[in-house]
């Protein structure tokens, strides 16, 4: 799935469904506009009872989480037929590269693959939902299975966690609610002559957002993974969203939010520093915020750093298997991964570390085995400090 605004060169927004794509390429930054929205207000809401539990292991060890999935599922190299299942035979659009509606037509290949993660030692999997929202899966004709979808990909994920727990007594595997980026921007025209035209409107992003996390949530997600920011704007809608379902349900899970820097530059594509990025969203009152995808971890470094020194809150890191070679994979070993993502643990800088396109099982069973034993980064003193950002970050002391 492709979105190229005319006036970048190469916009290639991640979906994670094809190990060569989850790239984000940005020739030169756009003119941001950022909005204000009201967050709505909190009524009472009560605790799910895995906060607790989420709360203690990130308290007391770095926790692991899975690896890709879209990478994964290219192994069984699925062919349209695979997609289509038997319900969506006379489906009249292309479905191959959906890689969400497994969830519905090939089950056993998304637990499998959940089930895999859970055995190289993850903590938490996250959902095969990256892109199960209308605004997505209107690409395939198919917004009017959403919820339906989400439900389908939280039972695979739910499924291989409760095997693994049984499998050893004891032991607690978490699901994540993976929440993608959208191939929509609220931050960015994707017409050179028309910079004020915006494809999507703020109330439609979030109308999507919500009808998926309604979904999420009502199949039993322990967490929320709002993932691959590249546009703030846009994460800002998913966060609104939670937060109102929240108060539609009286029940607050965790909510991770984990951004994309998509080049040596340290800036997300809608323009932010890291700093200004997380201005921007602490409002939210994050469980986690960390930084995941586009460069390999060695690139990744000075920014996780400076977000581990200034988040109120845990910090993850999981980022792609390198950069993408010159044929779309990913060349580094488990190895080289754990190398930088231990290293990174041991400079006390994440809570939760993974990895992102063309990681496997293999290499989180590495990561895993890189972090165990080490500390856990204490969340950086609670500021009342004034923040302020656009695309760089203001502190008035
Ligand atoms: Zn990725």
């Amino acid at each position: 799935m492709f979105f190229a605004p005319a006036q970048q060169a190469s916009i290639i927004i991640s979906t994670h469904s094809d190990a060569s794509i989850c790239v984000l390429q940005s020739p030169r930054k756009p003119r941001v506009i950022f909005q204000s929205h009201r967050v709505a207000m909190h009524k009472s809401q009560s605790e799910s009872p895995s906060f607790a539990a989420l709360r203690e292991l990130f308290r007391t060890r770095i926790a692991v989480l899975d690896g890709a999935m879209g990478s994964m599922i290219q192994t069984y190299q699925l062919e349209e037929n695979d997609f289509r299942g038997t319900r969506f035979l006379d489906h009249p659009h292309d479905l191959k590269g959906n890689n969400d509606l497994l969830a519905l037509t090939r089950p056993d290949i998304v637990e499998k693959i959940h089930a895999d993660y859970f055995a190289a030692g993850a903590d938490m999997v996250e959902t095969n939902t990256f892109s199960s929202t209308t605004i997505a899966q209107a690409d395939y004709k198919l917004e009017s299975i959403v919820t339906e979808l989400n439900q389908a990909a939280v039972a695979c994920a739910r499924r291989a966690a409760q095997n693994a727990e049984v499998a050893t007594p004891g032991r607690r595997c978490f699901v994540a609610g993976a929440i993608g980026p959208l191939n929509r921007t609220l931050s960015m025209s994707p017409d050179v002559n028309r910079p004020d035209f915006r494809a999507v409107t703020w109330d439609q992003v979030v109308g999507s957002y919500t009808e998926q996390i309604r979904a999420l949530i009502a199949a039993g997600v322990d967490t929320l993974l709002v993932e691959t920011i590249f546009d703030t704007l846009n994460s800002k809608a998913a966060l609104f969203a939670i937060e109102q379902v929240f108060d539609e349900t009286g029940v607050r899970i965790p909510v991770m939010i984990s951004v994309t820097i998509t080049d040596a530059s340290g800036r997300t594509l809608s323009g932010q520093t890291i700093g200004a990025f997380y201005h921007s969203i602490r409002h939210a009152k994050p469980f986690s915020v960390g930084v995941n995808c586009a460069l390999g971890g060695a690139a990744m470094r000075p920014y996780v750093e400076e977000l581990a020194a200034m988040a109120e809150c845990y910090v993850t890191c999981y980022p792609n298997a390198g950069l993408p070679n010159a044929f779309g994979g990913y060349d580094e070993t488990p190895a080289d991964m754990a190398s930088v993502i231990g290293e990174f643990a041991r400079s006390g800088f994440v809570n939760m570390v993974g990895g992102c396109c063309g990681s496997t099982p293999a290499h989180i069973a590495a990561i895993a085995q890189a972090v165990r034993g080490l500390p856990s980064r204490p969340p950086a003193p609670a500021s009342t400090s004034l923040r302020l950002s656009g695309l760089e970050p203001l502190l008035v002391a």
